[in-house]
């Protein structure tokens, strides 16, 4: 009967850990963090240090995500890498300057082409997964933030909830919650929780 009690004592300690999840929002990178390189007339990721910038609010936006509760990670395709267009050093650099100037909280990549993905490359969930997974996140109270259909679709494939950043390439996504800015994320997911 003691032995009985014990447990049921240590069941009850596990169980609020067991259940417990964090949330998070989900951030795309190029086109939400940081600006697009107009080239030739269409917009590009930027394939070196210079020129990743970051967007303006930015880190207002990260310490308000902070100050409601949520964990900010950035989830992103770089194919740039297999294509050899982007070296992986810049592609650290620009990470360092996520954490140094914005404060998030972690970085998840798929580097592979859609020849060589292994199931890690936005609309595919592989990244949302593994972040799930290191940080017990629960993706019905997190949110993702995209500027692309390949964000609203991979967010709709493991069921988070989508806000779509505005774009002149993004009027053909019907059927999405959209911000005007990166800006006006906060108040509208302050409005959804
Ligand atoms: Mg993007």
């Amino acid at each position: 009967m003691k032995v009985q009690k014990s447990l049921l004592t240590l069941w009850i300690i596990l169980l609020p850990a067991t259940e417990y999840k964090q949330k998070a929002v989900f951030f795309d990178r190029d086109g939400v963090l940081n600006y697009l390189v107009k080239r030739d007339g269409s917009f590009y990721s930027p394939q070196n240090f210079e020129d990743f910038q970051l967007v303006a609010g930015a880190k207002k936006v990260i310490d308000n995500v902070h100050k409601m509760g949520f964990l900010a990670i950035v989830i992103s395709n770089q194919p740039d890498i297999s294509r050899g267009k982007l070296v992986q050093s810049d592609l650290n650099k620009m990470t360092d300057l996520l954490f140094e100037k914005l404060n998030i909280d972690d970085a998840f990549y798929c580097i592979h082409d859609d020849d060589n993905d292994t199931g890690c490359r936005k609309p595919a969930p592989g990244l949302f997964f593994t972040a799930q997974k290191k940080y017990n996140i629960g993706f019905n109270e997190s949110f993702m933030i995209g500027d692309t259909w390949k964000d609203v679709e991979a967010a709709k494939n493991v069921g988070i909830p989508i806000i779509l950043i505005d774009k002149d390439y993004n009027q053909d996504l019907k059927d999405v919650s959209r911000a005007k800015n990166l800006l006006q994320v906060v108040s509208l997911i302050k409005n959804e929780i």
